[in-house]
């Protein structure tokens, strides 16, 4: 079969012909029909060598997977050949405290969180070995290359926005900095499920409009005013609840800078950007939280938003061929949405 992987340090993902894997004892074997591009992706594949602490190499892209099964081994009964589903990413060991309240993406054995296209062979290929079947939702009628990045940009940005959901009452605000593949998911979650007024950050002025276009109330510019800017917009009180899908030096600094009194910094993106906390470094009682993806359960719940139409991933399609292309456009910031590769 065709496959999508990272193979050599420094390198770009390739094409290449892998044997079809097999559904051993417990496992699923599903034909992928889509499998969504994220900017994680782009991460794994510029750390060096050194620093490189993820699948061996050559590692077959894509952790947002959506399939059909295709064959069941021994003892994984609850689906059929021929049923539509979606891929929980952040596979556990299943065991654990919190694997057994559904928080795999908290994994606390030793081996860690081993999702597929990051520890294991990925979705962007023909075929995706499933490693049980607990890891499989039912599509349920949404469109899968729509709905499959509800697995992560959705389910990470709902799990984000939903541990604040308590600070956003209304009259309150929240901040999403970053309106790519998550962020535009993000503004959606806010206004499906709180009365708070979103601003949106951005450095690209189409982002912007984009924010808008998703329902942010306000877009503005992520230069060096927007801080002060943010802070006008929230009558000077700063923001309640503010959500950083980059990561940088500069969000961090500026999530810092604008969070009001008992609000939430998020800190989404994978990116270098370190705030230092201390009595007084930010306005009492704040607090800083670095999530990763999100539970069995709110993959559950954000496909819900989505079949009650609350949350609709705006999508560009790519063949298996193109799929470089793919992450080529994502590099540069030209993907509106998210790129779905659908093998
Ligand atoms: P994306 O490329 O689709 O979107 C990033 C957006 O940020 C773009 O719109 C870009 O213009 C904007 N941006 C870049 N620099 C900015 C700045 N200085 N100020 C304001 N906006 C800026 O990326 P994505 O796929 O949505 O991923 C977002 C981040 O979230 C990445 O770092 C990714 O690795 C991370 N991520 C984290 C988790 C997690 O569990 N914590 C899960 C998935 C992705
Ligand atoms: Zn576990």
């Amino acid at each position: 079969m065709k496959a999508l992987q990272y193979r050599r340090f420094g390198g770009r993902p390739e094409l290449v012909d892998v044997p079809r894997p097999l559904a051993g004892a417990g496992q699923v074997l599903i034909r992928v029909t889509a499998a969504g591009v994220c900017h994680s992706d782009l991460h794994i594949m510029s750390v060096s060598e050194h620093e490189y602490r993820y699948g061996p190499l050559p590692l077959t892209l894509g952790h947002e997977a959506a399939g059909v099964v295709a064959a069941t081994g021994d003892g994984a009964g609850h689906f059929s050949v021929g049923d539509p589903v979606l891929v929980y990413g952040p596979w556990g060991c299943g065991q654990c405290r919190n694997c057994s309240q559904g928080k795999e993406n908290y994994c606390s054995h030793p081996d860690g969180v081993r999702p597929p296209g990051i520890a294991r062979p990925g979705a962007m290929a023909e075929y995706l070995l499933v490693d049980h079947e607990r890891h499989l939702i039912p599509l349920g009628g949404l469109d899968p290359v729509q709905a499959v990045s509800l697995t992560d940009a959705g389910l990470t940005s709902y799990h984000a926005v939903k541990q604040s959901a308590p600070k956003l009452g209304a009259g309150r605000f929240a901040v999403v900095i970053g309106a790519g593949g998550l962020g535009h998911a993000a503004i959606q979650i806010l206004r499906a499920i709180s009365p708070a007024t979103v601003i949106a950050v951005d450095i690209a002025e189409d982002k912007l409009r984009f924010a808008m276009d998703v329902g942010a109330h306000h877009a503005v510019p992520g230069d060096e005013q927007a801080a002060e800017t943010v802070r006008d917009l929230t009558g000077g009180r700063g923001a309640d609840a503010i959500f950083d899908f980059v990561g940088s030096q500069r969000t961090v600094e500026l999530a810092g800078g604008v969070v009001a009194t008992e609000g939430d910094i998020v800190i989404v993106g994978v990116g270098p950007g370190r705030l230092p906390v201390g009595y007084r470094s930010l306005p009492f009682d704040a607090t800083v939280r670095a999530p990763f993806w999100g539970s069995r359960p709110e993959l559950w719940e954000v496909t819900e938003l989505a079949r009650a139409g609350h949350l609709r991933i705006e999508v560009e399609t790519y063949s298996l061929d193109d799929a470089p292309l793919a992450y080529d456009r994502l590099a540069s910031g030209a993907v509106r949405g998210r790129a779905v590769v659908t093998p």
